[in-house]
């Protein structure tokens, strides 16, 4: 078997991941590796894969204790022999296994570093024939490394320690040089390939949204993406209890979770949302390592994180399947604050003075890069890469910068007007009445209050509403204002010192009056764009299905099959079990398991619905492959005469008012000979489109659907119009008595 062999067959994907090729030959040419790749990237195939192919057993040393379960139980679902020992099993549960292990029952076991010094381990591991010992996290041998573990130090001991020294194979997402070098140095390894695959994660879009409205902010974007698994971090432990409970009130499925819950609540809800129970949770950054769930389609940040290296590792866990997925920061000027209480707050007492106040001085330039980065206007990708140190060439064209061109306006002298009439309202009132008195509008409230009589009234009447929304963001921004907190968000005069300095200026980001002169880069589509209306209700299916085996398994979700993969059945949605083969991530074992549970589904949604378009990229279905001559059995398709109708046959046809191609196939079908292959809707488009009867109309997406041509209207054919879930319009075809008829015809053999 070769390694993409190994990659079809068990893992269902097609090709490698740049880098995980490299990597996986080193391996299996006996020589050391480390890989440097992001979360997400794809580590773990670089290690399994050559796992599955080494003579031996592959030792995989992990901290992480859940993520040990859930790989191995993704392991087990591709039908891989895999096991882990750790500090969640018993004495007697650790010596069955080591057991099983001695007697080669497994071809990968994940062991907690601990582990390696224990006496029946270290027996088992001398006798064993161990090819290859993977490090997993492998900046934790760092000392230089933020999660140095001293544990991770016994690696070498124990790799001294056997009979033989297998391939040693190692890999993190983060890695400094120093780090890196230290890897090397520490876990000796012996000339390794070394591999760095760059930062950038290209299916994630990065946003920061600006706003102080976060909840509606919060509440509208989920909303907007229903159904879809996400995280939602706060800074602090407070504002997760109440998201959270502002959530479950709007009646979002959301769990929480941060330190100050009991260990075991803590780990149910990290389960509810693995389980996809809870496809939303509320955390702070205490949640996430170790989380390697796949389908998270978005992280929002409600408060600006510390750090680029926390920001990028929290978002980071969006999208680890490939898929478009988002990642929105929400910034307000509170947060800065949030953040330089908490760095207050942060005990050095570890540390001597003078280190004391170097780390102290490094948290808050960490601080202001995040700042910046909230408050950028140019790409953030590249802000992001560039700040890990890469250099990209260009604007990615797919990040909430790029797609959103500012200008920047001076608007001091009308600054100074809201700040005068906020002053003249005596921070009385509310945006409102500040906004109407600036723009003099001919209101009873405003003459009653008296403000038609205040120096600003009518002073910003040229400035549209959204000008005078930015503006105010901004000086609150600036803290030249502030609101208050509760309903009534009531305007006040904040410190306006500032702004008397000479010079001083109010720069507003305004978008740009008119389509600014760029090119638009085409925004990453996913598949899931391609599905229509009856596409995604039968993806909605398809979830349940998989939601159901899930509990029965005791599996998450995403480890019977990911977002991807249901999403492609829907896109193919093939018409005989064999066509489930083609379908992302449809490992052999996979298909055994389950293809035919999914098929059943698909095979059920197409009959209720048979003119239904699932897809605007594929109106065909997909066609089965052929099935092989030898395993054909007599009568079966593969030995069909082509599909035709004799006279006789052709005058049975129910003729009905319209019909569409599918219903046409069908009523086809139903005057057709038993021995005769069924029409499809293919070739009868085909033909159509031979005679110039329809033509092909695309999509914006790059599908395509077809309409008659006036020859088609003339000879019978007509559309009826639909709009795509997306909102995009498109039609099906429809056939008149004597478009019917053409068709008959055409299929008479002469
Ligand atoms: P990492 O450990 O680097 O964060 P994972 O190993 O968890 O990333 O992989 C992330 C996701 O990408 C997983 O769902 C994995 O199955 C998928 N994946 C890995 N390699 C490939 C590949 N060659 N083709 C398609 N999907 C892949
Ligand atoms: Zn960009």
């Amino acid at each position: 078997m070769t390694p993409l062999e190994a990659l079809k067959r068990y893992f269902g994907y097609d090709s490698f991941r740049p880098g995980q090729a490299e990597i996986v030959d080193a391996i299996l040419a006996g020589r050391d590796a480390l890989a440097i790749m992001p979360t997400g990237a794809g580590k773990s195939i670089c290690y399994q894969v050559p796992a599955l192919l080494l003579p031996g057993i592959t030792l995989v040393i992990s901290p992480l204790i859940s993520l040990m379960q859930d790989q191995v139980k993704a392991l087990n679902a591709a039908g891989i022999r895999a096991a882990y020992i750790n500090s969640s099993l018993s004495e007697s549960q650790i010596s069955r296994a080591l057991n099983l292990a001695a007697e080669g029952s497994y071809k990968i076991i994940y062991v907690a570093p601990e582990r390696l010094e224990s006496g029946a381990f270290r027996s088992f591991a001398a006798a064993a024939d161990i090819s290859m010992v993977t490090v997993d996290e492998a900046h934790c041998i760092s000392q230089w490394g933020q999660d140095f573990r001293p544990s991770y130090l016994k690696i070498l001991d124990f790799v001294d320690s056997l009979p033989e020294r297998p391939i040693l194979s190692a890999f993190t997402a983060t890695a400094t040089r120093e780090v890196r070098d230290d890897i090397i140095c520490t876990l000796r390894l012996h000339d390794p390939e070394l591999l760095v695959t760059g930062f950038d994660r290209p299916n994630l879009y990065f946003q920061v949204e600006q706003t102080h409205r976060k909840d509606d902010f919060v509440l509208q974007y989920l909303r907007d993406h229903p159904g879809e698994s996400g995280i939602i971090y706060c800074a602090t432990r407070k504002n997760v209890d109440k998201l959270q409970a502002l959530l479950a009130d709007y009646g979002f499925a959301a769990t929480k979770y941060h330190a100050g819950l009991a260990a075991e609540t803590r780990k149910k809800n990290q389960n509810d949302f693995i389980y996809d129970k809870a496809p939303l949770i509320v955390a702070t950054n205490a949640f996430g390592m170790g989380i390697d769930k796949s389908n998270v389609r978005f992280v929002l940040h409600y408060n600006m994180p510390q750090s680029m290296e926390n920001y990028y590792q929290e978002a980071g866990r969006a999208g680890r399947d490939g898929l478009p997925s988002q990642c929105v920061l929400l910034f307000s000027a509170q947060d800065v604050v949030i953040n330089k209480f908490l760095l207050d707050r942060k005990d050095f007492s570890d540390s001597d003075d003078e280190d004391a106040e170097l780390l102290r001085q490094r948290d808050l330039q960490r601080l202001q890069t995040m700042e910046r980065y909230c408050k950028t206007t140019a790409c953030l990708r590249n802000y992001i890469l560039e700040y890990f140190g890469e250099h990209p060439a260009a604007p990615c064209g797919n990040c909430g910068s790029c797609n959103n061109v500012y200008e920047q306006a001076d608007l001091t002298a009308a600054a100074k007007w809201m700040i005068n009439c906020v002053a003249e309202t005596r921070g009385r009132f509310g945006k409102a009445i500040v906004f109407g008195t600036l723009q003099g509008a001919n209101r009873a409230r405003l003459k009653e209050i008296g403000a038609t009589n205040y120096k600003s009234y009518g002073q910003l009447k040229d400035l549209p509403r959204d000008v005078l929304d930015r503006l105010l963001a901004q000086l609150l921004e600036d803290g030249y204002l502030v609101q208050t907190d509760d309903q009534y968000a009531v305007l006040r005069m904040g410190d306006i010192t500032p702004l008397k300095q000479p010079g001083a200026q109010v720069l507003v980001k305004l978008p740009p009056r008119q389509e600014p002169e760029r090119v638009q880069r085409p925004k990453k589509r996913s598949v899931m764009d391609a599905l229509t209306k009856a596409g995604l209700e039968l993806y909605q299916q398809l979830r349940t299905l998989r939601f159901e085996i899930a509990q029965r398994e005791g599996l998450p979700p995403y480890v019977v099959f990911g977002d991807k993969s249901l999403a492609d059945m829907c896109l193919h949605a093939p018409a005989t079990v064999e066509g489930m083969i083609g379908i992302y991530g449809m490992g052999e074992r996979k298909y055994e398991k389950y293809a035919d549970q999914f098929f059943a589904v698909i095979d059920a949604y197409r009959a209720d619905h048979p003119d239904a378009v699932l897809s605007l990229d594929a109106p065909d279905p997909k066609p089965a492959p052929e099935t092989p001559a030898k395993t054909a059995k007599p009568g079966s398709k593969a030995t069909k005469a082509a599909f035709c109708l004799t006279e006789e046959r052709a005058a049975a046809f129910a003729y009905q008012d319209a019909l569409s191609p599918a219903e046409m196939k069908e009523a086809l079908a139903a005057v057709a000979a038993p021995d005769m292959k069924a029409p499809t809707i293919k070739d009868m488009e085909g033909w159509l489109l031979d005679e110039r009867l329809i033509a092909m109309e695309k999509l914006p997406t790059k599908g395509f659907y077809y309409v008659p041509t006036p020859a088609g209207v003339d000879a019978g054919l007509r559309s009826e119009d639909r709009v795509s879930a997306r909102g995009t319009p498109y039609s099906v075809l429809q056939f008149t008595p004597p478009a019917q008829k053409l068709i008959v015809e055409h299929y008479i053999k002469k």
